[in-house]
């Protein structure tokens, strides 16, 4: 597939909001919004769906996407950046890629020792967390798999079924990283982080605003081992046809990486300048969503 014009995406962008308004006045009488409670961990709200869009429970087996939504607790900042987040992911996915849009989660509220300053999981004792299973969308006409965050699934298909689903699956992780720091995928095991108590973000993929607030996330381009440096070069090697080593340390190979990824969208200077960062963000979930090398 051909990269859409700028000129293009917007006029598609704009005709989707509107049908997703359609859409949402339609399921208005399902959504539960906003009923407070109070909780060990400050005030938190319940609410079954995101963006309008329906919020499920993953307990394994095959997601019924006909299933009554299920409601999770938030923190009240946590939730507007995860409805803007979906937004900005809606925004950003093809034009034919269509709501309803099916959530399933396995949880964001869960009371655990610590506090939440990143990746010791501890965010989801304040709600300020999301863990995703899987996104469903209406794929050209037909319910589909927009993010499948179980690596272990499709890294063991072959041909279109894997490369497809792994670009989908970059592409996901880089929108939910526009807006997280932390975002944990299936590089984040104990193999490669003493902190990861397990292997679990190989079948899901978590969220929080631990690290980056109530702001959007930035990239400091570490030189140590970081999560983020692997989804980094998980993005240049598989949707910007970049490859490098994909080991979380950010060095020479995958700036220079980079830099050529940001030269193919008119940009100067490194990934860590906030603007690039954001424009690499962006253009990778447009392209791995869309099937575009960029
Ligand atoms: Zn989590």
């Amino acid at each position: 597939m051909t990269r859409p014009s700028t000129e293009q995406h917007r006029g598609l962008v704009l005709s989707r909001r509107g049908a997703l308004a359609l859409a949402g006045a339609g399921a208005a009488g399902l959504l539960i919004r906003g009923t407070p409670g109070a909780q060990a961990h400050g005030t938190l709200y319940w609410h079954n769906e995101i963006w309008s869009q329906p919020t499920h429970r993953y307990n394994g087996g095959t997601p019924n996407n006909g299933s009554t939504p299920t409601s999770f607790q938030y923190n009240a900042g946590f939730y507007s950046q995860v409805e803007a987040w979906l937004q900005y992911y809606y925004s950003n996915t093809p034009g034919s890629w269509l709501a309803p849009i099916h959530l399933w989660l396995s949880g964001t509220h869960v009371d655990k020792t610590g506090s939440c300053g990143g990746l010791s999981g501890s965010c989801h004792s304040y709600a300020r967390a999301i863990d995703f299973n899987y996104v469903y969308m209406q794929l050209s006409g037909s319910t589909q798999q927009a993010a499948n965050c179980d690596y272990l699934w499709w890294n063991a298909q072959s041909g279109s079924t894997k490369t497809t689903h792994r670009k989908r699956y970059w592409a996901f992780v880089a929108s939910l990283n526009y807006h997280f720091r932390d975002v944990l995928h299936y590089w984040y095991t104990p193999t490669y982080f003493s902190a990861a108590r397990d292997f679990s973000h190989q079948t899901h993929v978590h969220a929080d605003n631990g690290v980056s607030g109530s702001g959007l996330s930035t990239f400091p381009g570490s030189s140590s081992r970081t999560v983020q440096n692997f989804a980094v070069q998980s993005c240049l090697t598989y949707i910007w046809n970049l490859p490098v080593t994909i080991d979380g340390y950010y060095g020479t190979n995958s700036k220079n990486a980079a830099a050529t990824a940001l030269s193919r969208i008119g940009r100067t200077g490194p990934l860590t300048n906030s603007a690039n960062w954001r424009a690499f963000l962006t253009e990778t979930v447009r392209a791995g969503s869309g099937g575009y090398t960029p």
